[in-house]
């Protein structure tokens, strides 16, 4: 694993940090950094090895994605492991058929994987989807028929293979919940249209709206049964937030790290700026912040690993998510007031992540329908 931890570093430290401003300016990453992470083993990473994964615990996999996280882009880390949201349904819930078709080729990074949920009339209420799935034969072959629209998809551009949440039953039969299903479309399938979506931060990151059109898709590419989609989802949030967490404590510390070397370097009034109390004091408040999220971030990543999954942990998630952003959004904050003008210059890490916060607080769960979450889960 060491061996391992630093190939990581240096690809990171390699192939990665030198390029992230271009790529944000550029507003994409190349797309052969899929085939290098996934060669390097970065996107196998606690996955099966049956399907070229690579099994570790939750807290190994979270230090080395640290270390993707120290090069400051919220966006790299969102495009180039949206395979992270996107192929877990399908591991989980797929037919052995359909992962054995499609996840080496994802985990070596040859496809491209995307998880499209969200429609333009709302997110957070996932069980009032509309995007339609309706059973027909073609070619005397079972197919669903897909119509509707989904938006704010990360990599839904690129992807080959998008993890779509349909309704497989009108409203009538099965409404909210009970009628949603999973189903795996190919990107490039005839129907599906998709558009590039300007943002305030996550540059680098293909953000998508996707339409389809009358889209036929076999029916053997439902992701478990119909119906039960609405499950697989909530299952899949739990590490999505967790993984939006360990990312906002991450992005902290490098809001840290860049804040405390500026002040340590300039002067104002004759002294360093550290030597002013009053900017001392805030880098004494980010790492408090930061420290007291960590600790409670570790605690739970040990409690996962040790396999105590309970309806407070998954509570806890949903807060720590939280707390977690509001420290990004501190952290952020003052970093930009400690650099200054500076700090509102393109090429800081600062500066992207400060862009990059608010994106970290509404996606995988907005703070407000986090907290409604932790208390259903707490029973209070
Ligand atoms: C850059 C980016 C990338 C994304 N990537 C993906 C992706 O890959 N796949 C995907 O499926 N989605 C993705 N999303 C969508 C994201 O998950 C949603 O934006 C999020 O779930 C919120 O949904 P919404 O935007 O429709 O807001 P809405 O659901 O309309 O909510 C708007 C606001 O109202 C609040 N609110 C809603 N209901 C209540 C309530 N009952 N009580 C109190 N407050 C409430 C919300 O918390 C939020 O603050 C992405 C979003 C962004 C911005």
């Amino acid at each position: 694993m060491e061996d391992f931890f630093r190939s990581v570093e240096r690809f990171v430290n390699d192939k990665i940090k030198p390029h992230i401003n271009e790529w944000d300016e550029a507003g994409a990453f190349p797309i052969e950094l899929y085939r290098q992470a996934g060669e390097l083993g970065l996107l196998g990473l606690g996955y099966p090895e049956e399907y070229g994964g690579f099994e570790c615990t939750l807290a190994e996999r979270l230090r080395l994605s640290n270390l993707i996280c120290e090069a400051g882009s919220g966006g790299l880390l969102a495009g180039l492991f949206s395979h992270n949201i996107g192929l877990p349904p399908l591991l989980n819930h797929g037919s052995e058929e359909l992962v054995g078709k499609l996840a080496p080729g994802i985990l070596k990074g040859e496809l491209i994987s995307a998880l499209a949920i969200t429609e333009p009339t709302g997110g957070s209420d996932v069980a009032n989807l509309k995007t339609t799935a309706d059973l027909v034969m073609v070619d005397g072959k079972p197919h669903y028929k897909v119509n509707g629209e989904k938006v704010f998809i990360t990599s839904g551009v690129r992807a080959d293979w998008l993890t779509t949440a349909v309704r497989t039953a009108s409203h009538s039969e099965a409404p909210g919940a009970k009628g949603i299903s999973v189903l795996m479309i190919p990107g490039n399938a005839k129907g599906v249209q998709r558009t590039h979506l300007k943002k305030t931060g996550w540059w680098m990151s293909d953000t998508a709206s996707i339409y389809f059109e009358d889209v036929l898709v076999p029916a053997e590419n439902l992701v478990g049964k119909e119906g039960k989609g609405f499950r697989i989802i909530m299952e899949n949030f739990n590490t999505e937030r967790l993984m939006l967490a360990g990312g906002s404590v991450c992005f902290a510390k490098v809001c840290l790290k860049e804040a405390l070397d500026w002040a340590q370097n300039r002067q104002t009034f004759g002294k360093r700026l550290l030597d002013h109390q009053v900017i001392a004091h805030k880098l004494a408040d980010m790492r408090m912040k930061i420290r007291a999220t960590e600790a409670w971030f570790d605690e739970t990543v040990a409690k996962i690993d040790r396999g105590e999954i309970s309806q407070e942990l998954v509570a806890d998630i949903c807060l720590l998510k939280n707390q977690a952003t509001t420290t990004l959004q501190h952290c952020a904050n003052e970093a930009v007031q400690i650099l200054g003008g500076m700090g509102f210059m393109r090429g800081s890490s600062a500066e992207r992540i400060y862009r990059e916060v608010k994106v970290m607080c509404i996606g995988g769960g907005a703070e407000e329908i986090m907290k409604d979450l932790a208390v259903r889960q707490l029973s209070w």
